[in-house]
């Protein structure tokens, strides 16, 4: 058996990031940038409003209240063509450039209207100070600033400030576009009847939501038999367009285990006995410079398999440097049994953050690696070291499944 970490080396040196793209900004969310994004332009591209109210000369309310001659009205999109002079006031809304000779804006809410052309201000805190609700020219960007640097994972909100700065297209890494595919004469998948000996297919929808959900493209090839012929078809056409193969099933010991065959034969792959529960069996290789990712066919390894091996290998290919889920130290908040037996256990928990600010975690029951459903209550998978386990309100570290 190997060290998982060992085994995430030595897979993850082998799957480097794909040749950047450039992609328009609308289909930028979630991607990560390969170049800096430079702004070409200031944001805010003029001094503006900040509020609705009266553009001034911060000279003229030294004290409030002060009364000024209403000489002109400015809409957001619009600009004003009057220069304003002292004991005058301009109605601006927010957005709308600083008129000139203007220097600082009085809240509506500080106003009263005293007939058509004048109104009286009442700013709190006068001596009124120059640039008051005034959003300044570049004050948010300057031409020249790096609003997202390379390798920045394009949010909501980088979204929105690459749009600020009128970047219509970047420099991307691309989604990883995985094929998967799952192996097994015993799956069902097509709702029919089971059969003697049969059970459901469940991986492929499973696999394939875990790759949606870490940004790949999937190309779900069903369920091959187990045949020679059947697998090395299915290999052959997902090499084509695509940069990864996930294979589930057939990578274990078995006289069946045909993957393994054909794998074996047309590809270079590594065999792995990983020192970890479960998830033990994972095969990696390349067949055509395609990384092949062979995951164990049990239900819960499968998943596992594709946390702790496959899923950072695919965020390398796509550009992040966080490649592990997000990983806390919890507490137990009751015992965690197992016995030594040379592997580190991920144990599948759910947890809660309780009052004292700390992650509590409980076992979510069934840990066999065919008990899916148990799985599907977790919220982490704990990293219980070789040993007789923990006890109740040990530390322990887990792994979140939900960034
Ligand atoms: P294998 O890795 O092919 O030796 O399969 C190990 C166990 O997982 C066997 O009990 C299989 O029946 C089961 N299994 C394999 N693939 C799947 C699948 N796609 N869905 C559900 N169970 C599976
Ligand atoms: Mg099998």
């Amino acid at each position: 058996m190997i060290a998982l970490e060992d085994a995430q080396r030595t897979v993850l040196s082998q799957c480097p990031p794909l040749r950047p793209v450039s992609v328009a900004l609308a289909d930028a969310v979630g991607r990560v940038l390969a170049a800096d994004a430079v702004a070409d332009e200031d944001v805010p591209p003029f001094d503006n409003s900040a509020v609705d109210g009266y553009a001034v000369l911060s000279s003229d309310i030294a004290s409030a209240p002060a009364e000024l001659r209403v000489v002109d009205e400015v809409a957001a999109g619009a600009a004003s063509s009057v220069r304003l002079e002292a004991g005058q006031a301009i109605r601006i809304m927010t957005g709308a450039p600083m008129p000139d000779g203007a220097d600082a804006v009085v809240m509506i809410e500080h106003s009263e209207i005293l007939g058509d052309e004048a109104v009286r201000l009442d700013p709190p805190g006068a001596p009124l100070a120059a640039g008051t609700a005034v959003r300044s020219a570049g004050s948010d960007v300057r031409v020249g600033d790096i609003v997202a640097p390379a390798g920045t994972v394009v949010t909501p909100a980088v979204v929105g400030t690459l749009a600020s700065v009128n970047a219509r297209r970047l420099d991307l890494y691309p989604a990883v576009r995985v094929a998967v595919m799952s192996t097994g004469d015993e799956l069902v998948s097509d709702g029919g009847e089971l059969g003697p000996g049969q059970i459901r297919e469940s991986n492929l929808l499973m696999l394939e939501a875990l790759l949606i959900d870490t940004g790949c493209q999937v190309m779900n090839f069903g369920v091959i038999r187990d045949d020679e012929t059947a697998v090395e078809a299915a290999l052959d056409d997902a090499v084509d367009g695509n940069d990864a193969i996930i294979t589930s099933g057939g990578v274990s010991m078995g006289e069946y285990d045909v993957v393994k065959a054909v794998l074996g034969r047309i590809a270079e792959m590594d065999w792995m006995q990983i020192a970890i529960r479960p998830a033990k069996p994972f095969a990696f290789g390349r067949l055509g410079g395609v990384p092949i990712f062979g995951l164990p066919g049990n239900p819960v390894s499968a998943l596992v398999s594709f946390e702790l091996m496959a899923r950072p290998c695919l965020r390398r290919m796509m550009g992040f440097s966080k490649l592990a889920r997000t990983s806390v130290v919890a507490i137990t908040d009751e015992a965690i049994v197992r016995r030594p037996d040379g592997k580190v256990h991920f144990d599948r928990v759910y947890g809660t953050f309780a009052d004292d600010g700390r992650y509590h975690v409980r076992s979510v029951g069934a840990q066999g690696s065919h008990q899916l459903a148990a799985t599907a209550l977790a919220d982490a998978l704990a990293v219980v070291p070789d040993g007789d386990g923990l006890g109740a309100g040990d530390e322990v570290a887990v792994f979140l499944l939900r960034d």
